[in-house]
């Protein structure tokens, strides 16, 4: 799968735009989403150059595959909201509107997020 090293989660790993981070270890950086959708909106993202998660799910080496769990854990605890319930999504493709081609996880919280989707067309 081709990856495009100049998406904008590649520049924010690099260094090159800034972010609010959140969390980071060797596998994973998170922060804040430019554009929050909840009162918490954190993008979670693995250090290596996967464009979605069927590439990073295939390709990935296991001790990646693993890192980027456990750093999505503690972002949620990190990010506070256990307790109060959160929802993870990951965009991939055209039909989900995937905008940036670094597989990312968002996570939503901080308030009641109502149902999943509308209804089916
Ligand atoms: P996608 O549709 O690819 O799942 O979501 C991409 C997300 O990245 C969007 O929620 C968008 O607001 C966020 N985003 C796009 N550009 C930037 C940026 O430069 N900085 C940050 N922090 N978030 C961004």
């Amino acid at each position: 799968m081709n990856y495009d090293a100049n998406n904008i989660f590649a520049k924010i790993l690099r260094g090159e735009i800034p972010c609010k981070k959140v969390y980071e270890d060797d596998y994973a950086l998170a922060f804040h989403d430019i554009n929050p959708q909840a009162p918490v909106h954190i993008l979670v993202i693995p250090k290596g150059p996967y464009s979605n998660y069927e590439d990073f799910a295939s390709s990935a080496e296991s001790d990646e595959l693993a890192g980027f769990q456990r750093a999505l854990l503690k972002t949620i605890a990190a990010a506070g909201v256990s307790a109060g319930g959160y929802r993870l999504i990951s965009n991939c493709g055209v039909n989900a509107h995937q905008e940036v081609p670094h597989y990312h996880v968002h996570i939503l919280g901080g308030r009641d997020l109502g149902a999943m989707l509308g209804k089916a067309a």
